[in-house]
């Protein structure tokens, strides 16, 4: 039995199949070769395949590279990476629609043959200034009713170069009093001499998107062509150009509605922006949503796909808070994980009634909530460093850690009682002193007394000094995304590199892409780009605590 609803999109495709509309399911993921995928595309991607696996039905990966002036064989590289690390399986099917541009002239002449499309003359400006308005008709371009003969001419004459770049258009003859603008004979073909990156310089005509896409789809044998909300209005035109152009297979477009993430830059031409304005380190800068610097950062796949699945798909447009992405990830890691200590402001602990020059080793484990990782053996000493922040001499209320007097246990090791500290010339603490109970060691049983604080260290003798990097949100959260000027608000604390860290051993063999939890710290992942062997450096993910809570489900 089901035992979750199904969404919309499922619900019309179960109708298709069940009505015999199409025999088998094939979806496909379009991107535009123009930059580097991100967390909305993530969803349109695994929403895509989803449907694919759950339907047993077949996946395409196609560049719409349709459009040569933006498109970079940079991004169809970092693209295919990204949407195979996804998890997204397109087999065999890789496909480009720069490869059907020889169909798609074909389907064009078709048209003009059908008394579909003409040749126009009138500039950009004109058309536009005859398309009409949401409120009033079109007006015919005096050019619509040339003759079958005059159009195949000078349509080929267009493919051969005999006109320069604007001064001539193909567009489809549909109605130019149609209530949908997108049907007052769109443009569907243009002059362009450019240099295509799979094409060179064989094509001097390039269609239009709305012409090209049904057609893709078409050809690949696509039956359900998802795409988001602001095609909607297109969807008329998408039905015309695959009825007209006589395809058998007949897709059928369904719209959803983008993602969205609350105070956060998404959309590719407004992160392209903040990579050229040098405002973020390049295109994975871990700060961004770009699913390569998600990546980088430490989210896993199965996070982003339960952060979709959480989000789920609907008809209307709203924004999802980032803390939701942040829920899932610690959910993901938080029995994966390994935890292990780092000290990320260290100040030295010397305990001075333990023996000088001796060390003993101790079983911790890896992860108290999964005890599948096992244990792992750390040496202890008597020189520690501990976070600073784990001090005070004098302390607040309820503060637990440690103060002069008071006891608490070093994680997986001993009790210590703090009995004072050491300053240098300016206030600063620069040693702390304690001693501890050999009674008191971790498994020992030992049960006499109980301490309030837990605190983490590593040894000084065997730590190691690693960068870490902290990050926040680009966008300073209390003023929103844009000042009035329409430049973004910027949070000059996104990033803060702490360079003094001091990191248990066993942190020192992470390759990079490794997940950690760092005790009572965050989640952190070795950066892919700038770890070194044997000396990693890592990005916070997260931190443990969250604010976010997910929301009831409704019965
Ligand atoms: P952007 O607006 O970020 O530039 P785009 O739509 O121009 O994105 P394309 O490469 O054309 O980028 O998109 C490929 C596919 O991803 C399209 O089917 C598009 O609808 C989908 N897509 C893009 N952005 C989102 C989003 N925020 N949420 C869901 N799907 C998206
Ligand atoms: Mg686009």
């Amino acid at each position: 039995m089901e035992t979750t609803s199904r969404n919309f999109i499922e619900q019309m495709i179960d109708k298709d199949l069940e009505e015999g509309v199409y025999k088998a399911v094939c979806t496909r993921f379009p991107p535009e070769p123009n930059g580097y995928l991100h967390i909305g595309h993530a969803k349109s991607i695994l929403l895509n395949y989803g449907l694919a696996q759950q339907y047993g039905g077949k996946f395409n990966l196609r560049f719409d590279d349709t459009n040569p002036t933006k498109e970079k064989t940079e991004f169809v590289e970092s693209i295919k990476e990204d949407i195979a690390w996804l998890g997204a399986d397109w087999e065999d099917r890789l496909y480009f629609a720069s490869d059907y541009f020889g169909q798609m002239y074909e389907c064009a002449v078709k048209l003009i043959k059908k008394g579909k499309a003409y040749v126009c003359d009138l500039t950009a400006d004109q058309i536009r200034e005859y398309r009409g308005t949401l409120t009033e008709p079109g007006k015919e371009s005096p050019y619509r009713n040339r003759s079958v003969e005059e159009n195949l001419e000078l349509f080929e004459n267009m493919k051969n170069g005999c006109y320069a770049d604007g001064e001539k258009v193909l567009r489809a003859k549909i109605d130019m009093a149609s209530p949908n603008i997108n049907m007052r004979d769109p443009v569907i073909y243009r002059v362009a001499r450019m240099t295509h990156h799979n094409t060179g310089d064989k094509w001097l005509i390039y269609p239009m998107y709305d012409f090209a896409h049904p057609i893709e789809d078409a050809i690949e044998g696509v039956t359900h062509s998802i795409c988001t909300l602001e095609f909607e209005d297109h969807r008329p035109l998408y039905n015309w150009v695959v009825e007209e152009c006589e395809f058998e297979n007949k897709p059928r477009q369904i719209e959803f509605a983008k993602l969205y993430l609350t105070n956060v830059v998404t959309g590719k031409r407004y992160i392209k922006k903040l990579v050229e304005e040098g405002i973020v380190d390049g295109w994975t800068d871990p700060r961004l949503v770009s699913i390569a610097a998600l990546r980088r950062r430490g989210f896993t796949p199965e996070s982003i796909k339960m952060f979709v699945d959480l989000v789920g798909v609907s008809k209307a447009n709203s924004s999802v808070d980032y803390a939701m992405l942040e829920y899932c990830i610690r959910e993901d890691l938080k029995m994966k994980a390994p935890r292990l200590m780092a000290v990320l402001d260290p100040v030295k602990l010397v305990i001075d009634n333990y023996p000088e020059g001796e060390s003993e080793i101790l079983s911790i484990e890896n992860n108290l909530e999964n005890p599948e990782l096992g244990m792992r053996q750390v040496e202890f000493g008597r020189e520690l460093y501990i976070n600073r922040d784990d001090f005070m001499e004098e302390p607040p209320k309820k503060y637990f850690r440690l103060f002069p007097g008071n006891e608490v246990r070093l994680m997986g090791a001993y009790f210590v009682k703090c009995v004072g500290c050491e300053k240098d010339e300016n206030g600063n603490v620069t040693t702390v002193h304690c001693t501890y109970d050999p009674e008191t060691k971790c498994g020992s049983g030992f049960s006499a007394r109980k301490v309030k604080g837990t605190i983490h260290w590593v040894n000084a003798k065997t730590a190691f000094k690693a960068q870490v990097r902290l990050y926040e949100n680009l966008i300073d959260e209390e003023k929103g995304v844009y000042n009035p000027d329409g430049s973004l608000n910027l949070n000059p604390n996104s990033r803060t590199i702490l360079n003094d860290c001091m990191l248990e051993p066993a942190l020192k063999e992470a390759e990079p892409e490794d997940h950690f939890q760092f005790v009572r710290t965050g989640f952190f992942c070795a950066d892919s780009k700038d770890s070194q062997p044997g000396a990693p450096v890592f990005n916070r993910i997260v931190s443990l605590k969250s604010s976010f809570k997910l929301p009831k489900k409704e019965d």
